[in-house]
């Protein structure tokens, strides 16, 4: 077979531990053998992050400004006992901060489902996609510990002169004090990337906040959202046969639980946070979350939502196979080749990552799986757990009786 030949390279970023042992077997099994692969490469090993003084992420965050699509490796975020094992200078920045602060972006995060390992909500049939805005809210906001009596107040003061000044609470006693904010530019941008989003993979829309409340901070979210949709997108959304609709968050919690899936669900910074862990923990595991991020410019990052496996890679360190799940990290791929495809209108490349996921569910749905599925799994053969490695060659030998 002729390898699938591509014109744009993707912007590749190597990363940490288990996964980087993942990433290489990967192309070597799955990517390497099918496609004239072009990648850009930028090594965002922790080492390498050091040895450059982290100038590899921003130059790799700048690459993929330049080309569009990324796919990017789970990377260590150093605490101080990286620093130690590292020997680091610095305690450097989270790869995916610096990356999400210089492309401006929204994360959706979404599941990889399979036949025979079921969600904990039984009604959810399809994914649901997290949609969170990364910016601004609790995250970037002043704090005060109240020592005892005295009064709180809000005050701003604009840039000509004049000001708004308003008690938030006279104190009797101590207590706590917060100021948070969010600008327009980032709620829309937030907005968009999230209609865009939904066009893209033609899925209906909810966008929750608690808006009855904060009458002016949530519902300037819902009043920019409510904008953004009638001005830009609500003909494609219409012509496509999708949704959007907005309500409170409370009635969108209980939505979701009685909901078939199949959507997406835009959430404040906070809500974010909080409900991408409820809502993968019940589909089953993280190592089959996926996570992309996408700017309102329309650059793409592909990557794994898990972390680096540190346990499973001491293992390895100590000559052990290990049976870490490649899966999200697979997608990752699949995701990233298949946008480029579709950007450069080499309809092949995504016809491949369609055949190469589809071989991936169907390795797992025959009962061939990683360790962490064996413990979900439902189907009625018994599970067969192999490594890392093995499992990558039961995709392969799928992938080439399909593409046969
Ligand atoms: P983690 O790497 O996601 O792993 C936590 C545990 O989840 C693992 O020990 C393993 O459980 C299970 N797990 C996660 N992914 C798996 C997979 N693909 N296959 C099988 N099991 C999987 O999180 P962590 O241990 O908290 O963090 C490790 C490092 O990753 C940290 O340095 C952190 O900074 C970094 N991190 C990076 C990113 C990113 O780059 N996006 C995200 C999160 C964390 P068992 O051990 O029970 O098998
Ligand atoms: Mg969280």
């Amino acid at each position: 077979m002729e390898k699938i030949k591509m014109n744009t390279p993707l912007v590749e970023m190597d990363g940490d531990e288990m996964t980087r042992i993942l990433w290489k077997q990967i192309k070597e099994e799955v990517i390497l053998p099918y496609v004239d692969l072009k990648t850009e490469y930028y090594d965002l090993g922790l080492v390498h992050r050091e040895e450059t003084k982290d100038q590899v992420t921003i130059d790799a965050a700048n690459a993929n400004k330049k080309y569009g699509v990324a796919v990017k490796c789970a990377t260590i975020t150093p605490n101080a006992q990286r620093v130690e094992e590292y020997h680091l200078s610095q305690m450097w920045k989270s790869p995916n901060g610096t990356i999400r602060a210089i492309l401006d972006g929204t994360v959706f995060r979404a599941p990889i489902m399979v036949r025979g390992i079921s969600p904990v909500v039984r009604t959810w049939k399809q994914p649901i996609t997290i949609a969170r805005h990364a910016f601004g809210d609790v995250y970037r906001a002043t704090e005060y510990r109240v020592p005892g009596p005295g009064k709180a107040e809000l005050l701003f003061t604009g840039a000509d002169g004049t000001t708004f000044r308003e008690t938030v609470n006279d104190f009797d006693g101590p207590g706590v004090l917060q100021g948070q904010f969010n600008k327009d530019s980032s709620i829309s941008s937030f907005a968009r990337a999230c209609f865009q989003y939904a066009v893209d993979t033609r899925q209906d829309l909810w966008f929750s906040t608690k808006d009855t409340i904060s009458k002016q901070y949530d519902h300037t979210f819902k009043d920019l959202f409510q904008e953004i949709y009638d001005a830009e997108y609500r003909e494609k959304f219409e012509a496509l046969g999708i949704e959007y609709f907005y309500t409170l968050i409370d009635d969108a919690v209980a939505r979701v639980i009685r909901s078939k899936g199949g959507f997406i669900w835009a959430c404040k910074n906070y809500d974010g946070d909080v409900m991408s862990d409820m809502v993968s923990t019940a589909f089953g595991s993280l190592a089959m979350m996926t996570s992309v991020l996408v700017s309102p410019d329309g650059n793409y990052e592909y990557e794994a939502a898990h972390g680096t496996v540190t346990r499973h890679y001491y293992k390895y360190l100590k000559g052990e196979e290990t049976s870490t799940n490649p899966v999200a990290t697979l997608f990752a791929w699949s995701g990233a080749l298949r946008k480029r495809g579709e950007l450069d209108g080499i309809d092949v490349l995504g016809r491949f990552a369609d055949a190469l996921e589809r071989a991936t569910i169907d390795t797992i749905e025959s009962g061939v799986m990683t360790g962490d599925l064996c413990a979900m799994w439902e189907g009625e053969t018994p599970a067969r757990k192999v490594t890392s490695l093995e499992f990558l060659r039961e995709i392969r030998a799928r992938l080439d009786k399909a593409l046969a």
